[in-house]
């Protein structure tokens, strides 16, 4: 999978595309995973990277929303938890299962979660991921020992899943491909073209590389920019009536040491109301989230002081260690895409469904739902589209169909297990180039090979694309990853075949980005 063949298929198409889609995210992606495997003739643009929004910026949790059941929103919530064992069966080198334990200082707070968490668990039906149980204090402490020990009962044990939603977007573009799409990163819509009648009739847009301008005609097309739906709507209506309320949530990464076991901590109520995870994640731990209001997405948004401060002291209250702004490794930022509702000023209030919009003039605009729902969003999605593109009917496939990667067994590849059947192929590269066998650095478990992989056959064009989203190096630790970035520069321009100007221009654009990760250059106040 090479842009360049992805540029010589989009240049070579006679006619008119089934379904164009504008956004390389989950949702996005997720389309052309369901249109392609339908056979309709699919094309997915994605102005920047695959996942460069909200999609590489979750909490990696593949779950049903205990939150979500709080609030009452029961299909909801059985949705995503059918949803969340249908992705694991169809890619379980990303997708796993994880303990989560909400511990309890108040004598009724295990029986009280205890109940919630065994509806829970109903819920998934025959896609559960194991029984909820009520711990003593002895057995939570066994299984969390770093947890605040103060005035503890015990707790509450449960299941869910936890991914690498990056890794499994760039899986999912090439699972796409593999069904027969057409998708191009650094391809920015900037406008859209219309029939006789008014109606969307195809897209115009920009090669970000070379600077060309082209246009494609589609019977129907699919907006799924997230973030930013309300300004690709505005491109076919410029009084269109904006349908997104974006709220931002900030994470912080530590080290290990604070959550050294396999089990993580979910805090079912902040005292914002919201609910707070600690999760163990590729060897560190990962503290979140926030859910604050913001007037308009950005594409690299940074946390404000009161996130980081709100972060740092919920996670003191429950861990023995009180980690400190000394102690975190990188700050990452992420926008939802949530649907309006017209009467709410609190952005943790509004629904996590999803919604299907059609404009007057036809664009087909999809936002809101939730990383774990993807596939579903999907189904539904298509089955629109085709009605409005009159495309001939043709059932969805894809509750069955493996995700690019699969593996059942992929603990076996150690360190590359994340990369399930390609594995071996960069085992393979590592032994034919020993030098491509060393660390990027001491502190990240990535190796060049993954570097030289991420450009051939991932569609990496950027430094900031291998660090950030083919390994996940700048989200771990962000000083780490601007000490390799030299080192992935030349291996890149290596294989892109580019000169020393390219890797200066690539450092300093990565060091620009890598600054929205750093406690000492990101925060700002609201
Ligand atoms: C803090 C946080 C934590 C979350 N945690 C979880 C979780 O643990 N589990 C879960 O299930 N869900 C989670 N979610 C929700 C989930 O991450 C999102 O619902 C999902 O990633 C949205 O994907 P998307 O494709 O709609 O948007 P995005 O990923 O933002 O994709 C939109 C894409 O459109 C592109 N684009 C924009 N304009 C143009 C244009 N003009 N031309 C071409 N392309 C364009 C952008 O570059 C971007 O890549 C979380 C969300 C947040 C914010």
């Amino acid at each position: 999978m090479t842009r360049q063949e992805m540029l010589d298929s989009l240049h070579s198409q006679a006619g008119e595309w089934d379904i164009i889609i504008i956004g390389g995210g989950a949702t996005g992606v997720g389309v052309a995973i369901d249109a392609a495997s339908r056979g309709y003739d699919t094309l997915l643009v994605e102005a920047i990277d695959f996942g460069k929004g909200t999609s590489s910026r979750s909490t990696k949790l593949v779950h049903g929303g205990v939150r979500y059941l709080e609030q009452g929103n029961v299909s909801l919530v059985m949705e995503a938890l059918k949803e969340r064992g249908i992705l694991r069966n169809n890619a379980p080198h990303l997708v796993s299962d994880l303990e989560f334990i909400v511990p309890s200082y108040e004598w009724w707070e295990a029986p009280f979660y205890g109940i919630g968490l065994k509806l829970y668990n109903i819920l998934s039906g025959k896609y559960g991921f194991g029984a909820s149980k009520i711990l003593s204090r002895e057995e939570t402490l066994r299984r969390l020992p770093t947890i605040n020990r103060d005035r503890l009962r015990g707790g509450v044990v449960y299941y869910d899943g936890q991914f690498d939603d990056a890794r499994l977007l760039i899986n999912m573009v090439t699972t796409a491909a593999e069904q027969g799409a057409t998708l191009v990163n650094y391809c920015r819509v900037t406008g859209l073209t219309k029939d006789m009648d008014g109606f969307v009739s195809g897209i115009i847009a920009r090669d970000e590389e070379s600077g060309q301008i082209f246009t494609a005609t589609g019977k129907v097309v699919v907006n799924a920019t997230g973030p930013f739906t309300d300004s690709v709507r505005a491109l076919a209506d410029p009084m269109a009536q904006p349908m997104i309320s974006p709220s931002q949530g900030v994470h912080l990464v530590f080290d290990r040491s604070f959550l050294p076991d396999d089990s993580a901590i979910m805090v079912p109520h902040t005292r914002d109301g919201r609910v707070m995870f600690a999760i163990p994640w590729h060897g560190h731990t990962l503290v979140g989230t926030t859910d604050t209001a913001i007037p308009e997405a950005t594409i690299d948004p940074s946390p404000m002081e009161e996130e980081i401060a709100f972060i740092l002291t919920t996670a003191g209250q429950y861990l023995r260690k009180v980690p400190s702004r000394s102690d975190v490794l990188s700050v990452y930022t992420g926008i939802r895409p949530l649907v309006r509702a017209a009467h709410s000023h609190n952005t943790a209030a509004l629904s996590r469904d999803h919604t299907i919009h059609i404009d007057e003039s036809g664009l087909l605009s999809i936002a809101g739902g939730k990383w774990t729902t993807y596939r579903n969003m999907a189904e539904d999605c298509v089955n629109h589209a085709a009605t409005l593109g009159k495309l001939p009917d043709r059932e969805c496939s894809t509750t069955r169909l493996h995700i690019h990667g699969f593996h059942s067994q992929a603990e076996k590849f150690g360190f590359l297990s994340f990369y399930g059947s390609d594995a071996p192929a960069i085992q393979a590269l590592m032994r034919s180039e020993p030098a491509l066998a060393q660390p990027l650095s001491t502190a990240l478990p990535y190796v060049g090979a993954e570097v030289v992989w991420a450009a051939r056959h991932e569609m990496a064009r950027t430094v900031e694309d291998v660090l950030c989203r083919r390994t996940r190096a700048l989200f771990l630790n962000s000083r780490a990853a601007i000490a390799a970035a030299p080192k992935v520069a030349s291996l890149m321009a290596r294989e892109l075949g580019q000169d020393s100007g390219w890797q200066t221009k690539q450092l300093a654009e990565f060091q620009r980005i890598a600054s929205h990760f750093s406690l000492d250059s990101a925060v700002r106040r609201v």
